[in-house]
């Protein structure tokens, strides 16, 4: 491709928008165009890359014999109400009618649509087991779209769902697409880490997210150098440390506290640590009261506490509903109550002795507040966030934290979906059995977005080699008609041997070309200048480093190719 009929609009400044390194690289590099909040055009360069990685996520599909399907993205509603999502996927999920006022959704995911597909396909034992996916856009309304093609409101997902006829295969299933998903982000030159996730109310090990580290990543993990256990933070579970109480149990007593709310305030005015409090929070679960009872030091997760309570929805309670359960405005709360109120106390609370509550009354705080005679724990949950140097839960070591973006998930989904749609086959005896599903996605251009954010310098993107958008950046240094000839020919030459090339053949000054081709991170870059007319060799330099190789016109090809090899993303 010559350069001086192709589209690269190279970027010297960083564009004001753009807050993380792979937004602003990829935006300078000339790979995307904001069209607007969320949304993004790939220019030429930037396709490219997204069709290699399209292509090696297709490939490891295939591989692992799932079977690829096109389906629409308009999704009508009545798929989405046979699941019972059509009410509970909220605002993220873009609705739309039709002229004659039929409703649809421009598809978020794929679970009802597939599962509405292949029901109407499988019909017995020997259909199963299978597994189903594409390659396609999913929209959605985020809250804040930000960091570039990371988080946006239209994306290409590879999304694929399997149904088998029992756990055990699902387990079969669900190991192959993992082993699929270790290979893609090999291949991409991806260093992930696979942690354990929420699953919401399927429970166990049953669902992980390839995460890649990351500062800009929005996803914390807690990771334990002992055992190796990785989870994030809504799942991280930790070991319980023995409470914060001293000495023997002192009396119930009621303190004045004016304007002393926070736990900050709190720590001040009573002079002691944070976990000597019994933070009490109330929500609502799936509309009723809760209070929520955790060590003052720690965040209550409110993953952990929505399953805990069994709650589809969960959110804080206004505070007039604070006011009315508890009898105090916000600040107050405790569990010594004599109102009827749901209470979930973290598992940590029963180690607490001496403790300092809200009183449920305006001003007022207790003190030497003993769990087991102040308060009965009835319901008790692991309701708060692991942190860094928490023991971990398997063996005890400290854990540490790191941030990461999400690049991919695996999902053991169970029976909800092939359930509530209807879905049976006939097994060996003609019995009906309900198919058990996974489900695996993997977003393509937060991947390349991961990718540039682990391979770049002060100067630019280094692109393995895998997904680069071209394997070779020809820089012509040349003026006369001569020379300009002599590296045209060198075009010629490299096109026809099948080296894919970005022929740089405009008429600027070399630090503008060299900028470019570092900025735009093509693995191998040559140089047809001074060098190659005087001595007939090529100047060849890795992007990624090294010295300055000279090569002769009728080895270059061979040594591009050669030096293409050597990237371990070719041999993944
Ligand atoms: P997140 O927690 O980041 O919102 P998610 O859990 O909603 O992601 P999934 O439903 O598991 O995402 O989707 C599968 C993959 O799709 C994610 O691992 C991610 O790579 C990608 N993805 C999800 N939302 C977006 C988005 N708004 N923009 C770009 N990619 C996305
Ligand atoms: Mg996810």
């Amino acid at each position: 491709m010559r350069l001086s009929r192709y589209i690269l609009p190279t970027l010297k400044e960083d564009p004001s928008d753009a807050v993380v390194l792979s937004h602003r690289l990829m935006m300078r590099a000339g790979l995307i165009r904001k069209e607007s909040a969320g949304m993004y055009v790939y220019l030429p360069l930037g396709w490219r890359v997204l069709r290699k990685i399209i292509d090696i996520v297709r490939e490891e599909m295939d591989l692992a014999g799932a079977l690829e399907f096109l389906m629409p993205e308009l999704t009508a509603a009545d798929l989405w109400k046979e699941s019972g999502r059509w009410d509970t996927m909220g605002p993220e999920m873009f609705r739309i009618r039709d002229r004659n006022g039929l409703e649809y959704a421009l598809a978020p995911t794929h679970e009802e649509a597939f599962t509405g597909a292949v029901r109407n396909i499988i019909s017995s034992y020997r259909d199963l087991p299978v597994n189903v996916y594409q390659i396609n856009t999913k929209f959605r309304d985020e809250i804040r779209p930000r960091f570039g093609v990371i988080r946006s409101k239209e994306f290409i997902m590879k999304d694929a769902y399997s149904f088998d006829m029992d756990e055990a295969g699902l387990e079969s299933s669900y190991q192959a697409m993992r082993a699929a998903y270790r290979r893609v982000f090999e291949r991409c030159g991806l260093d992930t880490i696979p942690v354990e996730a929420d699953t919401g109310a399927m429970g166990g090990s049953n669902s992980e997210e390839f995460m890649v580290a990351s500062e800009v990543g929005e996803e914390t993990l807690l990771l334990c150098g002992g055992c190796g256990y990785k989870a994030n933070r809504e799942k991280a579970e930790y070991r319980r440390a023995d409470g914060a109480g001293d000495g023997p149990k002192k009396d119930l007593t009621e303190v004045p506290t004016p304007d002393v709310k926070t736990i900050e305030d709190l720590t001040r005015f009573f002079k002691c640590e944070p976990d000597r409090f019994l933070k009490s929070i109330i929500y609502e679960a799936d509309g009723r009261p809760v209070m929520a009872v955790v060590p003052g030091s720690r965040e209550i997760n409110e993953q952990k506490l929505a399953r805990a309570a069994g709650a589809a929805q969960l959110d804080l309670a206004p505070d007039s509903v604070v006011e009315e359960v508890t009898g105090a405005p916000v600040g107050f709360a405790g569990p010594v109550t004599k109102k009827d109120l749901r209470i979930i106390y973290d598992i940590s609370v029963k180690h607490v002795s001496n403790g300092i509550t809200g009183a449920n009354k305006k001003d007022v705080h207790f003190e030497g507040v003993n769990p087991g005679r102040d308060f009965i724990i009835k319901e008790e949950a692991d309701v708060t966030c692991a942190e860094e140097g928490d023991p971990c839960p398997r063996c005890g070591a400290s854990m540490y934290v790191k941030k990461g973006i999400e690049v991919g998930h695996i999902f053991k989904l169970g029976y909800k979906y092939t359930k509530a749609m209807d879905v049976a086959v006939l097994d060996e005896n003609g019995a009906k059995v309900t198919p058990i599903m996974g489900c695996y996605g993997i977003g393509v251009n937060r991947t390349m977005a991961a990718v540039v954010e682990q391979h770049n310098d002060g100067k630019g993107i280094i692109w393995p080699a895998s997904i680069a958008p071209f394997d070779a950046h020809l820089v012509g240094l040349g003026k006369s008609d001569e020379e300009i000839a002599a590296a045209d020919e060198i075009y010629e030459m490299l096109l026809a041997e099948g080296i894919d090339v970005l022929y740089d053949d405009r008429k600027a000054s070399p630090g503008i070309k060299f900028a470019d081709a570092d900025l735009v991170g093509i693995p191998v870059r040559l140089t047809v200048g001074k060098t190659y007319f005087q001595t007939g060799e090529v100047e060849v330099k890795l992007r990624s480093g090294g010295e300055v190789m000279k090569v002769s016109r009728e080895g270059l090809a061979e040594k591009v190719s050669e030096l293409l090899g050597q990237d371990p993303t070719m041999k993944a």
